[in-house]
This record gives C-alpha cells, sequence and structure tokens, in this order.
C-alpha cells in the first residue's frame, strides 16, 4: 500500500500517471489531503466512484488516533499521544503564544541520542517517522482542537537530523503552497549537533530556524550530560552553526538546560558569553525540568537570574523560556510515550 500523504506532488502525479489516472486527478488529491484534511476516500467526492475504489485497494492516506488528549488547567497546552497504523505512538504538543498557535512535533518514535536529562531517550529509537505520520500530528492538533497552527518546532520526541530525508520531505510538504502552506520562517528544527547533516541542511534551500541543544560552555561539561559531544567538539559545533547563518541568514538559536551545580554558573555564562559573542545568536535558558528516575535538578531560581545577566552582558539576546503544560508533563525532555 503506498501511503499518498508523504508523497510530494510531483510523486502523485508519478503514481497516479502509472496508473493510467491524470495530473488533474493527483492534484485534486493532494487537495484532498493537504488542504482539507480528509483521509476517507469516499469522502473525495469530486473523484469518480472507480477512482475511489482503485485507490483504496493501492494505497491509503495515514491518519494517527488520539490515543490520549491532556489539556493543561494553568495555560490551555494541550498534549496529545497519537497512535499510528502500528501500534507505535508519540506525543505531540500545542502551545497557545500571542502571537498564534505552536505545535511541536515528534520526529522519530524514541530516540538514539542518550541525553542524560532526557525522557525521551530512555527506551531507545524505536524507528523513524514517515514524512505522513510528522504533517498527520500538525493536522490532528487542529482538527482535534479546532485551532489553527501557525508555528511548528520539531522538537518532541526523536532528533530531526537523524531522521534526514523523512524530515526534509515533512518540511517541502508542509511549506508547499497548495497544501498546509506554512512558511519555512515559522519552523524551527531543533538538533543535539549533528554537524554534517547540519551542513547538508544548509545547503537544501529551506531556511527554517536553526535550534541547537548546546547545554554546556565546553566539551569537558558537554560530554558529560551528550553522547554526540564525543563526536562533535563545541568548536566544530559553532563553526558549522556560523556557516548555516552565512548559508541561510537564519539566526542561529542556542537552547541551555539550566542543571543544578552542572552547568549553571556565572563562570559558565561567561565562559558561555565569550564563545557565542560576535554572531547573531539568542540564547534560550530552560531550567532543566526534572525527570523521573534522573538525578537531574532545576537551577534555583537566583542561579537563573545570576546566568542570564552574566550572559547579557555579551550582548547577545538571552530569554528564559516559560515552561508550558508543566502539570501535564508536557514540557522540554518530558515526553516519552509512556504507553509503548
Ligand atoms: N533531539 C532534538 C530535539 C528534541 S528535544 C534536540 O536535541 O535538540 C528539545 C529540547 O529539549 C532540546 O534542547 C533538549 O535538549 C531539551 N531537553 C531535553 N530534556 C530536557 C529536560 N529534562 N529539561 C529541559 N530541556 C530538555
Amino acid at each position: 500500500m503506498t501511503d499518498l500523504k508523504s508523497l510530494l506532488p510531483e510523486e502523485l502525479e508519478t503514481f497516479f500517471g502509472a496508473m493510467g489516472e491524470s495530473a488533474y486527478r493527483a492534484r485534486q488529491v493532494f487537495q484532498w489531503i493537504h488542504e482539507k484534511d480528509v483521509s476517507d476516500f469516499a469522502q473525495m467526492t469530486n473523484l469518480p466512484l472507480p477512482l475511489r475504489e482503485k485507490l483504496s485497494r493501492t494505497s491509503l492516506v495515514t491518519a494517527a488516533t488520539v490515543e490520549r488528549k491532556l489539556v493543561s488547567a494553568r495555560d490551555g497546552t494541550v498534549k496529545f499521544l497519537f497512535g499510528f497504523a502500528d501500534g507505535e505512538k508519540v506525543e505531540s504538543v500545542l502551545m497557545q503564544y500571542k502571537h498564534g498557535n505552536t505545535v511541536c512535533i515528534s520526529t522519530q518514535a524514541g530516540c538514539r541520542m542518550g541525553c542524560a536529562f532526557c525522557a525521551s531517550t530512555v527506551n531507545g529509537l524505536k524507528r523513524n517517522l514517515e514524512p505522513s505520520e510528522m504533517l498527520e500530528q500538525v493536522q490532528a492538533a487542529q482538527r482535534h482542537t479546532g485551532r489553527t497552527v501557525s508555528n511548528i518546532v520539531l522538537m518532541g520526541i526523536g532528533e530531526p537530523l537523524d531522521n534526514y530525508e523523512n524530515v526534509i520531505k515533512f518540511l517541502k510538504l508542509v511549506n508547499h503552497k497548495d497544501g498546509m502552506n506554512i512558511g519555512l520562517r515559522h519552523i524551527s528544527l531543533s538538533t543535539c549537533g549533528l554537524v554534517d547533516r547540519i551542513d547538508r541542511l544548509a545547503a537544501e534551500g529551506l531556511p527554517v530556524t536553526l535550534s541547537v541543544s548546546l547545554h554546556a560552555p565546553n566539551d569537558e561539561i558537554r560530554r558529560q550530560i551528550m553522547p554526540i559531544a564525543n563526536r562533535y567538539t563545541v568548536d566544530e559545533l559553532l563553526d558549522c552553526c556560523r556557516r548555516y547563518e552565512k548559508r541561510t541568514g537564519r539566526r542561529t538559536s542556542f537552547e541551555y538546560a539550566l542543571i543544578r551545580g552542572l552547568n549553571d554558573s556565572p563562570a559558565c555564562a561567561h565562559e558561555l558569553g565569550s564563545r557565542l559573542c560576535g554572531s547573531l545568536c539568542h540564547v534560550n535558558l530552560i531550567p532543566v525540568n526534572e525527570v523521573k528516575g534522573k538525578i537531574y535538578k532545576r537551577s534555583e531560581k537566583v542561579a537563573v537570574e545570576l546566568f542570564t545577566k552574566a550572559l547579557e552582558s555579551y550582548r547577545m539576546t538571552v530569554t528564559v523560556r516559560r515552561s508550558l503544560g508543566g502539570d501535564i508533563n508536557a514540557s522540554c525532555g518530558q515526553l516519552r510515550a509512556e504507553h509503548s
């Protein structure tokens, strides 16, 4: 069975051509799937009945089931547990901001990056998500809340650049003018820092905002919490971010989870500031969300303040991430499909 939701318009046309069907019909189906959010061929009423029957014999349109939906009483954040055809489940989070609704989607079921403070990597990687399964998280979040998604962050479960081809295809699909038409400037991709893949991404002509999970000012601390730091040094990662900026004109955003006693001293802030100084960057501080079974504790409020102040003296934009959905375990690093 071919999953039509993962096909770009030109691929859909080729698929239809091989069935002896016209490009016009392929375009109609693309519109049903992407613009009208219909996955049942029976509802594609402008297609001839024999074509609808042929499609149901040869193909499918991925649709997720809602296994669980939790709404935060604090801030209206909605956390979904979505199920796919093979029984795999992932989480997605819809957040409301003044400027619109942002959906945080998963790119893999599980993760193999092994960051020591993150819940999503505890059971390793189960499998990559298909482009359709990423798109479906965006569509289903809209469908089940009645809210329109304006921004997307690839910051849920998984390492997007470890599922490279499928993520690229997802970006092309969600950005397509005949589809959901969400601008690339409204999409952020978060990575633990796969340098070779960031370089590849820079050459794709898909200028999404890059968020880099740095979490340490030097290799020594970074290696204690992020296995990827044994593959690439902080210097190699920062050089690569500069290349990305040059090529795409997009400002890099660095994520820094503040962990008590590990990376939250003013000395760490100064070391970070002097390394990032001079580039157009934004640092997003995230007091670490405590994860069951992990030893890492969030920094004291005063430590967060001192860290922020020290870093600001290097003239960069520093923000402390507002934690949304904390009461429903929907915050950064708390996502994990417990039911898998
Ligand atoms: N794999 C990607 C995207 C997923 S995580 C990446 O590493 O960037 C999204 C962000 O949440 C990353 O910055 C990640 O390091 C951070 N994160 C993970 N666990 C966390 C925790 N317990 N508290 C705060 N942030 C966490």
